[in-house]
């Protein structure tokens, strides 16, 4: 709250009857009725109440005197909320009920891919012989795991018809740098880094701050009119100085790449390397493998297509699959058979990249991933990206006629929306997407992708059913025809029931406050 700069809000005046669809019971009941302090706040101002602990350590009288460790032992208190365990868990309980989560309601945030996360991998990924390891214990020790490992990226391997698959990347954007990082070693094996990479103009963001971070300069792809990559555009600027094509597909408009064989022999020609933005890879898996695509690198982002939680519940996992010609670049450790036991390898030997972090990767996601894969199985798999499809084009089937898509036929995981069917209404996107908080939704993704004016994109994920989707497309038809009706109160106030009103953002833009600070009371 403080932390982006706007500082304390006033309640804000509720109509009960306006809690259409019990936003308040959603909250808890707590949502409205105060705001939650900062936890240093709920301490106290008493400083004897912050000598309070939530556990108490046992006093050890055999404990040797560490009084003439000058300058270790400390000497003054370490500055933490005195809590008792109750008061803590509540806090963030309470904190939890103030916020949307996938738990709640359906979650369309558009190329984000907000699904449900099964509580069997949570099971999974608990299981002490899994989680109580250490990165340190001798390899000999936690073969299951390293074998886990092996198993995550034979199968990321034989979904994506690649060859190898580096697992350490902790996060799409971080995967992608590893690829491109593999790009420009094997470049730089042949004595030329070059210095450009190609990017859609459709690309989500990460693509060219990856770029621009590994080094290139990037230079735009123009869109055709049907929302894809122009292919004459692009053989245009497929020179000897492009080290690599970066390509979502699906795209962020929601669409196939229909040309992208053809994308991969212009770019192989002009010898440079393709590289696929798998973000979106729930929409294909088990149906189409990138790597017959003429795919070189492409990242998965575990936390999307594989289920692990994400958005504020856990770490990423962004593995890297490579081509052949990339794979002697990966990065370690990798994971080698040897004898009759699995070891990381760990060792500067060959062409490697090196190191992308600390250890192997993130373990308990690997975990989660690979109790998905098993209990969905090949089959599956391919369902998974059936539904997703088949969930996407509902939702865009049912909300056409009143919203406008900027382009027409079916698309794939995500429908999207423009905002020209809000035009006159004095009602923008921002407002719209506001007012689905008061329905219970989060909002879609909006103004994205840039390529569309006032972009709404939505993705319902594979995970909802058609209840939950009719639901949604109910309460946004409904606000529809509220827009065009000319309520735009509902919707310049929005949102109403929220714990905090809409946020002062030019505020928070030219005077950000960064840090906490004591609010006087
Ligand atoms: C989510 C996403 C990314 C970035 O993944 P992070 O794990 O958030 O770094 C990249 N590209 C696309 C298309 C995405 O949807």
């Amino acid at each position: 709250m403080s932390a982006v700069g706007v500082g304390r809000q006033t309640q804000p005046e509720i109509d009960p009857t306006a809690d259409r669809l019990g936003f308040q019971s959603l909250m808890g009941g707590h949502g409205l009725q105060q705001n939650e302090p900062l936890i240093f706040e709920l301490a106290g101002d008493d400083p004897a109440l912050w000598a309070k602990t939530g556990v108490d350590l046992p006093v050890d009288p055999e404990a040797e005197d560490v009084s003439d460790l000058t300058g270790l032992v400390r000497t003054a208190p370490l500055g933490l909320p005195g809590l008792s365990e109750p008061e803590a868990v509540r806090h963030y309980v309470r904190l939890s009920q103030k916020n949307h989560a996938i738990d709640l309601a359906l979650y369309p945030l558009g190329s984000c891919t907000m699904k449900h996360n099964p509580r069997l991998n949570e099971a999974m990924a608990r299981l002490p012989g899994l989680s109580d390891i250490h990165p340190l214990q001798p390899q000999s020790t936690v073969q299951g795991s390293i074998a886990l490992m092996h198993e995550v990226g034979r199968w990321l391997s034989v979904l994506t018809g690649m060859p190898a698959v580096a697992l350490p990347p902790r996060a799409g954007a971080h995967g992608e740098l590893c690829g491109l990082l593999a790009i420009r070693a094997a470049h730089e094996a042949r004595g030329n880094a070059r210095k450009v990479v190609l990017v859609p103009t459709s690309a989500h963001g990460t693509n060219p701050a990856t770029a621009a971070l590994a080094g290139y300069g990037v230079v735009e792809v123009a869109q055709t009119l049907d929302g894809r990559v122009d292919i004459k555009d692009l053989a245009s600027k497929l020179d000897p100085e492009v080290a690599a094509v970066m390509v979502t597909n699906p795209n962020t408009c929601g669409l196939f790449e229909r040309d992208a064989i053809e994308i991969a022999r212009l770019t192989h020609t002009a010898g440079a390397y393709f590289y696929g933005d798998g973000a979106n890879f729930n929409a294909i898996v088990g149906r189409i493998r990138p790597g017959d695509l003429g795919v070189d690198a492409m990242h998965i982002n575990l936390h999307k297509t594989f289920s692990t939680p994400h958005g504020g519940g856990g770490p990423g996992a962004g593995p890297v699959a490579l081509s052949a010609a990339l794979a002697p670049y990966a990065p370690k450790p990798w994971i080698v058979a040897d004898g009759d036991g699995l070891r990381l390898e760990e060792s500067d030997a060959g062409d490697s990249l090196g190191r992308m972090a600390a250890f192997h990767g993130q373990m308990g996601m690997f975990t989660r991933a690979y109790a998905y894969m098993l209990s969905h199985g090949a089959d599956g798999l391919a369902q998974v990206a059936q539904d997703a499809v088949l969930n996407a084009n509902y939702v865009k089937a049912r909300l056409k006629g009143v919203l406008s898509a900027p382009f027409d036929g079916p698309c794939m995981h995500e429908a999207l929306f423009d905002d020209s069917w809000l035009e006159g209404t004095g009602v923008s996107t921002l407002d719209f997407a506001k007012a689905l908080i008061d329905e219970g939704f989060h909002p879609m993704t909006m103004y994205f992708p840039l390529v569309v004016h006032g972009a709404m994109l939505i993705e319902p994920t594979e995970t909802e059913s058609r209840a939950e989707l009719d639901r949604f497309c109910d309460a946004v038809l409904a606000l529809a025809q509220a827009a065009k009706a000319g309520d735009r109160a509902r919707f310049t106030q929005a949102p109403h029931l929220a714990p905090l009103r809409r946020l002062d953002e030019t505020q928070a833009a030219r005077k950000p406050q960064l840090r906490w600070m004591t609010v006087a009371r």
